[in-house]
């Protein structure tokens, strides 16, 4: 689990009286891009109570975690932060002032009340369909003394209620189009979490996505828990994919590229394939999650596919777009998991030729069916973790070397480690560092790739039109 705090620009606020909304709000964002997107919404949320971003939660006066479930001792994490919280909350208290703390997000969802039992110094406590409740709550808060916890779904409401989005994202930013899941994997919290899959009206979206490019993304990612199962409402009534969605917002003056996360694979619908051989702001990378090349442990997972069927999705989109490259997600030692099971994984990844993956050992989320079943050893699945990520190591090192020699486009974003250096995105997602580039910070410009490394490229600006790759 990761941890970073939300910056929405400014950061400094005068101190408010005690007892008064407004003040410095501090986020702390965990896991995936959708929660750091929920972040920035709250902030959205927030502004008009007089709150403004601070970077630290020390003397902040509203202290959100927004957290995330997905990795092993999730809670534990949640309420180890919340101990070194309190500490300030008890030194502002002291000094006659309040801070107040609040917990969002899929731990909240799952926690709730059990979260103000063993830390009542936490005030509110909201999932992650709840935050447009988020002004009242902390009202709420702040006239009775805390204990405000709001769980409930309303997902249409969520997104009606919510201010327009405020805050800059910078030129590569993320909106969000569809939440909830209705797969049910076995090893997943996200259908109870986040609830039944809800898609956005196109209308709402675009009219985001214009404000985004009007502040400056030139790139812009559409995340959903299952995001290829997008099918919201159309201007015409009808109901519109994820494709037709994508060229609604392709004619988008200023957004040069467009790219949508995380989809599952019975989702990949023939229009959605289509359009990657079609729509060039439509980027020729994929994060499409596998879990595992076991047909039986796929079906253990409940993932409602097999290896085949995967193969069959990866070879119609290699042919539709030929440079496409792609990323997984891959769960390990899964119960019941054998040798042989893991060694269909291994065969699997060999055919894939992954540009990028992420892989984890199994444990056990509670509340989940696999959670309850006979788990396999620790040293076996360290064992295999272990050899499968050598593998996965071995094909991203080689992706990023065949494209040394090569120019791309390459979308500079920030600063890079190092003086002088800015860091930028591949089509393929790659981190690209470039030095001198100063002058075309926030631009989208030809770069040759002049070095590899496992997670990350050099180049130099290359003053020529750029090469699309050939197929990977
Ligand atoms: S499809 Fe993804 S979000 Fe939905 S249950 Fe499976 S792993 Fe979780």
């Amino acid at each position: 689990m990761t941890g970073s705090g939300t910056n929405f620009g400014a950061s400094e606020v005068e101190s408010r009286p005690r007892n008064k909304c407004g003040g410095k709000l501090y986020i702390k964002t965990y896991g995936c891009q959708m929660n750091v997107y929920d972040s920035l919404r709250m902030g959205d949320v927030m502004k008009p109570l007089g709150y403004a971003p601070h970077d630290s939660f020390e003397d902040a006066d509203l202290v959100i975690l927004n957290t995330c479930h997905i990795r092993e001792k999730a809670e534990e994490k949640v309420y180890s932060e919340l101990g070194r919280i309190r500490e300030e909350k008890q030194k502002k208290s002291a000094r006659g002032e309040k801070m107040l703390i609040a917990v969002g997000g899929c731990v909240g969802q799952a926690e709730g009340e059990e979260i103000i039992r063993r830390a009542p110094y936490v005030d509110i406590v909201l999932g992650p369909q709840s935050y447009h409740q988020l002004p009242e709550m902390v009202t709420r808060a702040i006239r009775d003394g805390g204990g405000v916890v709001e769980l409930d779904f309303p997902a249409v409401q969520k997104f009606d209620l919510l201010p327009e989005s405020t805050s800059p994202q910078g030129v590569s930013a993320f909106l969000s189009v569809q939440e909830g899941c209705d797969k049910f994997c076995s090893f997943c919290v996200v259908p109870y979490t986040r609830g039944a899959e809800y898609s956005r009206p196109v209308n709402a979206i675009e009219k985001e996505a214009k404000n985004l490019v009007d502040q400056g993304a030139m790139e812009i990612t559409l995340l959903g828990q299952n995001v290829n199962a997008y099918h919201g409402e159309g201007a015409d009534g009808k109901i519109w994919s994820l494709a037709d969605l994508i060229t609604r917002l392709a004619n988008i003056g200023g957004l040069r590229r467009i790219r949508y996360t995380t989809s599952h694979p019975r989702d990949m619908s023939d229009d959605l394939i289509a359009i990657h051989g079609s729509e060039p702001k439509l980027m020729p990378f994929l994060h499409l999650p596998v879990q595992s090349g076991s047909d039986a442990v796929l079906k253990k997972m409940n993932r409602k596919h097999d290896a085949a069927f995967y193969l069959d999705i990866i070879a119609k989109l290699r042919k539709a777009c030929p440079d496409m490259a792609f990323s997984s997600d891959f769960i390990v030692g899964f119960p019941g998991e054998s040798e042989r099971d893991f060694e269909a994984t291994m065969q699997l990844v060999k055919q894939m030729n992954y540009a990028q993956a992420y892989s984890f050992k199994y444990s056990p989320r509670p509340g989940t069916p696999a959670a309850v079943e006979e788990q396999i050893a620790e040293e076996i699945k360290d064992e295999r973790l272990q050899r499968l990520q050598a593998l996965l190591r071995d094909q991203q090192t080689a992706f990023n070397e065949s494209c040394v020699g090569e120019t791309m486009p390459v979308l500079l974003m920030r600063d890079g480690k190092h003086e002088g250096q800015l860091l930028g995105k591949s089509p393929y997602m790659q981190s690209v560092h470039v030095r001198n580039a100063e002058s075309l910070r926030g631009q989208l410009v030809d770069v040759r790739i002049t070095g590899a490394y496992l997670n990350s490229l050099a180049g130099e600006i290359a003053y020529t039109e750029h090469k699309i790759r050939k197929a990977v």
